[in-house]
């Protein structure tokens, strides 16, 4: 069993640690935040004093940050301490180029590095049923599987450094768009006098199908199991998908590609943010959508 240094033990952090700890993992953690620190204690993790001490001596260390620059700073103050047969991942959403800049800070250290971003949200997260999207060297994706494996159902290697950061945004910005789509189409129906069911059973097996119909539907009803079915609560906050199509855009903007819609969906969920809505699940933009006619 390995000894695992975890650095942020926020939403998806802390229970991503606790798996570690059950799969039979010494998990040495860190977060700024002394509440968590001791919550992950709990949980039986051992604390430690700074993100530093969380990585001197292990074999494996993690990061679960808000952004590409927590990512970057932590990265440089701990990589000098680790030993190069060490390996280290980065589990955050970030952008493309700090994905890219943080594996080559690591290279320059002597160390093997992982991109490996999640989808699957803080019930994957406790449920160990998390999608891991990575990026780097075949080898160290080999060396990094059995540790996601034990955190989630399904790690998949995208290509070399930041490809699993640009998985991710790719994939929410479809999500995004799709379910700015499908919203207007079910508030479209509503005026046209088609019932929620009704357009959801021609929709779900007709040339309009995706998940943001199948698995997610923004009304209530057809899909039980979807936000909309409880109050809009996340799910997947609004104010992480405004993130995820931000960095989809910061991505474009590098790689000189335009994707109007994305751009599109981005203004529309920060519209919805600015109204007081971040903490409310992505779906519930169906609601705003509505507003507009009004
Ligand atoms: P969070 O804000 O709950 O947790 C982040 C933690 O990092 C906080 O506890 C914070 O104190 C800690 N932190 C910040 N700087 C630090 C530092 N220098 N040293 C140690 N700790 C530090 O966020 P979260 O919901 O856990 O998300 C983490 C990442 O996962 C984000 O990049 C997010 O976009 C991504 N993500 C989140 C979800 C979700 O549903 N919450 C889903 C997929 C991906």
């Amino acid at each position: 069993m390995a000894t695992i240094g975890f650095i942020g033990l926020g939403n998806m952090g802390a229970p991503m640690a606790a798996n570690l700890v059950k799969a039979g993992h010494k998990v040495v953690a860190f977060d700024l935040v002394e509440a968590l620190r001791d919550q992950v204690s709990g949980e039986g993790s051992e604390v430690a004093e700074s993100a530093v001490a969380a990585a001197d001596g292990a074999d494996v260390v993690i990061t679960m940050l808000p952004a590409g620059k927590h990512v970057r700073a932590v990265w440089a103050d701990i990589l000098p301490v680790m030993s190069t047969q060490a390996l280290v991942i980065d589990c955050s959403t970030i952008d493309v180029e700090s994905a890219k800049a943080v594996h080559a800070l690591a290279a320059k250290h002597g160390l093997a590095s992982v991109d490996a971003p999640v989808s699957g949200g803080t019930g994957g997260a406790k449920a160990a049923t998390l999608t891991f999207m990575c990026g780097g060297e075949e080898r160290a994706f080999a060396d990094a599987k059995p540790f996601l494996a034990a955190m989630g159902k399904k790690v998949v290697l995208c290509g070399g450094a930041g490809a699993g950061q640009a998985a991710k945004i790719c994939n929410n910005m479809i999500v995004g768009i799709s379910m700015i789509a499908v919203s207007e189409a079910f508030a479209l129906g509503e005026k046209l006098g088609l019932s929620h069911q009704a357009l959801f059973d021609v929709a779900s097996t007709s040339s309009g199908q995706c998940w943001s119909i199948t698995s997610y539907c923004p009304v209530p009803g057809p899909v039980p199991t979807s936000p909309a079915n409880n109050a809009y609560k996340p799910g997947f906050a609004s104010s992480l998908m405004l993130k995820d199509l931000a960095l989809a855009q910061e991505a474009a903007d590098a790689a000189v590609v335009k994707a109007p819609l994305g751009k599109h969906a981005e203004e529309i969920y920060r519209a919805f943010e600015e109204a007081g809505h971040g903490q409310t699940d992505f779906s519930g933009i169906i609601n705003f959508i509505r507003r507009l006619s009004t």
